[in-house]
């Protein structure tokens, strides 16, 4: 192994270690979280040495540089997470190329997702975005306007709804985030009861704040930093 593969398995292996230990923390059973590694502006190389260790989740955040890494990794055998915010013009180029995007957050990105989906013969998976601190943060449908979307996507048959997914301003105190995770579980529980339908992914959790998230009970946390170190500029 070289020194960055067994760096990457290392510090891979000790996020999944703090996992396991919050989620036994909770009651939980360790396998029902899955751990998707965050390789946003981290090069190609990196997500094949990852593979190369067992992790099979990868999470990227902008669609050109996602598309261009699965073209570089091409027939390596790992499922892509689309974690970013999306513009609606770009949802043609997303659509069918992730197993899971989690940033659906507007009716009309959830059309123009359904609509290449049909045209591809496909469905896709999805969660939906929450915005739930308000103010300080730009993406996620609002929490009253949740129910309307998740009714809406249900009735899109080029999608598949999953669950939501939700980012917490940061604090430097990750405790300050539980009532975010605690409140999308909440609407989750609350949406499963009003629509009738199960909705079994909760994505929260980054690397600043997992231990909370996974106690609240996510069962998607998207972790950078912590494995592949401080991310590179953009551009
Ligand atoms: C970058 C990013 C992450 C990972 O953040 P880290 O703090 O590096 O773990 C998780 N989720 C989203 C939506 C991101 O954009």
């Amino acid at each position: 192994m070289n020194d960055r593969k067994q760096e990457l398995a290392e510090r891979t292996a000790e996020v999944r270690e703090a996992l396991a230990h919050a989620a036994r923390q909770a009651g939980r059973a360790p396998e029902d979280v899955t751990l998707v590694a965050v390789s946003k502006l981290h090069p190609a190389s990196d997500i094949r040495a990852l593979a190369e260790t067992g992790q099979t989740e990868f999470g990227e955040n902008y669609v050109q540089e996602a598309l261009s890494k699965q073209e570089d990794l091409a027939g390596l055998d790992v499922n892509w997470h689309f974690i970013g915010g999306l513009q609606t013009n770009k949802a043609k180029y997303v659509a069918g190329k992730f197993a899971l995007v989690h940033s659906v957050d507007s009716s009309k990105l959830a059309k123009a997702l359904h609509n290449k989906a049909v045209s591809l013969n496909t469905v896709q998976d999805i969660l939906i975005q929450v915005n739930i601190a308000g103010e300080t943060q730009k993406s996620g449908v609002e929490t009253e306007r949740l129910p309307e979307l998740a009714e809406e996507v249900l009735g899109m048959e080029g999608l598949r709804l999953a669950g939501l997914m939700t980012m917490p301003p940061f604090f430097d105190d990750p405790e300050r985030a539980r009532p975010v995770f605690a409140r999308l579980r909440e609407l989750r529980d609350g949406l499963e009861t009003r629509l009738g339908v199960k909705l079994p992914h909760l994505s929260m959790g980054m690397t600043g704040d997992f231990v909370p998230a996974v106690e609240e009970g996510a069962t998607l946390v998207r972790i950078g930093t912590r494995i592949f170190g401080a991310r590179p500029p953009r551009g």
